[in-house]
């Protein structure tokens, strides 16, 4: 070869490289690859400094995914919170600026939760990477080309909205979108159909468009979004090898143990996860290397050009971050609210921390279920274990239902006989005849009696300012309270705010006016539903009227489509069935979370006790049909002197 030949040879190597560098097509980073050169975490964060995929190795499959090498169309992350849903669509975010600039779009649940998550998410990622800094204008001011809503960078711009906003959703093509906490979304936006289809619709435009969906379910079973979506794709789950066997396994709840001491306690410290093969229990520090060798593995795995969709629940969680020990002090007082008629923490525990949907089955209570469950007590005595009194009060057209109960310790709580006073309640002699009925103090199975310790009194019907009345003149002592049902605010507490409804004529307050308080019926229904089906909370004398069990169970719950989304209400069974026994369970139960039973320390439950029931033999324990004749011979004792000290602190409670 001549001179001149390798001289030639040389030009065009140094063609082909200047070509390469300048004008061939350059191939896009992956999402990983781009997190671990460019990404910083910013002080404050819980791993600050450079990013590091290793960390948690589940997220590189999710990565890959989102990257431009994979050609799936969407990503669905169904996980629990703080594991791997924001940082990936941070980092697939950044990876879009920086490689593969487009017109992007990040829908929150609401236009408000946008602007959160720009200020707090998006422009610190932007601060904290000086490869974003070039390339995103970093002069933030209302007329600039980057707001909190908006961001341009070379070659595209950001949007970031919410799923409540139409106008924004179709406002322009978007070549990546990430629909965030989609649980959250409403399920129709402006008439429009949902979020989710109307944003989509914008991006045909766009040839290797993609989209990242994720959330933990927050919805019940069937009307989950982000489980409909995970459904749908691939279903990838992630497998970790046994330390000891090797056997690969997704890990999930039911294969944690833990040990209980000898008088029963839980020991959160001891958990640790049961084997699926070889049963051998394993220790979490076991974690990293496991986590280090996992693979995901699809159930679906011909979807994957379409569809990716990935879970992953807390079990997963890296050293450091929540330990098995955590989730498992979680479940217990989860279950230990669920063992009191109270679901939520139970419901959360498995949305947020397991990942899953709860199914929400239809309830109704059998009024013959309730019959059958009835015990054997004189509903006109308060039994054992009853020690504090509230009343629920309905108003009908031609007469006043008072309904009491009898509360005690640990939730418990005894139907007593209601009584009805037949009269016009736009009468005030109506109203003198239930002053005096709720002056009425209850024989007690030990012998004392016990006055009624707080009413609510229903304002709903058609007498409301004779309400308003009768409250207003009683002494506030008394605990009298005027109440009105809000039926269609799911989620709201049982003892909500309440608002002044007395103003004079110049539209004034008047002092010591009457107050109106709502009650979140829904939950109270829930709450009480959920501790009927318990053994032992809710107890009903089989001595009751047949027709009082037909209305505790004239209602069912059913799943009510509203414009918030599909919400869950309690309805009449049939249209003409009487619930009144139902709503004056719901009264009362308003009383006693006005005074705060459920919370009454021990002690004070111990002094009330001693005080109502001193230790001796019930005089009244027998049942009434058998031994009719003790209620005439036994003369209530008089309640026994209780020192200054314990009346104090019974007295701060109740007095709240
Ligand atoms: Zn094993």
């Amino acid at each position: 070869m001549g001179a001149l030949d390798s001289k030639l040879v040389d030009a065009f190597r140094l063609i082909d490289r200047l070509w390469a560098e300048n004008f061939a097509p350059r191939i896009p980073k992956d999402v990983d690859d781009w997190a671990d050169e460019n990404r910083i975490l910013p002080a404050g964060s819980a791993e600050q400094g450079p990013w590091r995929t290793d960390r948690t190795p589940f997220a590189r499959e999710i990565y890959k995914a989102l990257s431009d090498s994979d050609e799936c169309q969407e990503v669905v992350l169904m996980t629990s919170t703080q594991l791997v849903k924001s940082e990936a669509g941070l980092n697939w975010l950044g990876t879009c600026i920086e490689e593969t600039p487009a017109p992007m779009m990040i829908v929150q649940a609401t236009v408000n939760t946008g602007k959160r998550y720009s200020r707090q998410r998006v422009g610190p990622m932007i601060q904290n990477c000086p490869s974003l800094r070039k390339r995103v204008s970093t002069v933030v001011s209302r007329d600039s080309a980057n707001s909190v809503s908006m961001k341009e960078f070379l070659g595209g711009v950001l949007i970031i909205t919410g799923a409540n906003s139409p106008a924004e959703l179709a406002s322009m093509p978007a070549k990546y979108i990430h629909f965030d906490e989609v649980d959250d979304y409403p399920n129709d936006v402006g008439g429009q159909g949902d979020p989710i289809s109307v944003a989509t619709a914008r991006q045909d435009t766009y040839r290797r468009s993609k989209r990242l969906l994720s959330s933990s379910p927050k919805k019940p079973k069937g009307e989950s979004i982000i489980e409909a979506r995970y459904d749908a794709g691939t279903q990838e789950k992630f497998y970790v090898p046994c330390p000891h066997c090797d056997h690969l396994q997704h890990l999930v709840w039911s294969h944690l143990k833990w040990l209980k001491n000898e008088i029963g306690e839980h020991l959160p410290e001891t958990a640790r996860y049961a084997c699926e093969s070889c049963g051998v229990l394993i220790d979490e520090f076991h974690k990293e290397k496991m986590l280090a060798a996992g693979v995901w593995i699809a159930k679906y795995p011909e979807r994957k050009k379409i569809c990716r969709s990935f879970h992953l629940n807390s079990l997963y969680s890296p050293l450091g971050w929540l330990s098995w020990q955590d989730m498992v002090r979680q479940f217990i007082e989860a279950t230990v609210a669920l063992a009191k008629g109270n679901d939520e923490k139970h419901k959360t525990f498995i949305n947020t921390r397991l990942a899953e949907t709860v199914a929400e089955q239809a309830e109704q209570l059998a009024a013959n279920e309730l019959q059958e469950k009835a015990e054997d007590f004189d509903p006109s005595i308060v039994p054992m274990g009853g020690l504090v009194i509230t009343c629920g009060v309905d108003v009908q057209d031609n007469r006043i239902e008072c309904f009491p109960w009898a509360f005690g310790e640990g939730d418990q709580m005894w139907m007593l006989k209601p009584e009805v006073i037949m009269g016009d309640p736009g009468d005030e002699a109506t109203w003198k005849l239930l002053d005096a009925y709720l002056y009425t103090r209850f024989k007690h199975a030990s012998g004392q009696t016990l006055a009624i310790d707080a009413v609510g009194i229903d304002t709903g019907g058609h007498f409301t300012h004779m309400v308003y009345n009768y409250v207003r003149r009683v002494d506030p002592r008394r605990k009298i309270s005027a109440l009105k049902g809000d039926n269609f605010k799911p989620g709201i507490p049982i003892y909500g705010r309440g608002s002044t409804v007395d103003v004079n004529w110049r539209g004034e307050i008047i002092k010591g006016g009457c107050k109106l308080w709502m009650v979140g019926v829904n939950t109270a229904k829930d709450l009480l539903n959920n501790r009927m089906k318990r053994p032992g909370m809710v107890h009903l004398s089989k001595h009751m009227p047949a027709e009082i069990f037909d209305q505790l169970a004239a209602e069912k719950r059913v799943a009510q489509r509203t414009s918030r989304g599909i919400r869950n209400m309690w309805v009449k069974v049939q249209s003409n069935a009487r619930n009144e026994a139902w709503d004056g369970a719901v009264y009362a139960l308003w009383c006693a979370e006005r005074m705060g039973l459920s919370k009454y320390p021990k002690k004070v439950w111990e002094q009330i006790r001693e005080r109502v029931q001193p230790l001796q033999d019930s005089l009244f324990n027998q049942p009434a049909a058998e031994k009719p004749e003790v209620k005439q011979v036994m003369q209530p004792k008089q309640p026994r002197a209780v020192s200054v000290r314990r009346e104090s602190l019974v007295q701060k409670f109740r007095n709240r």
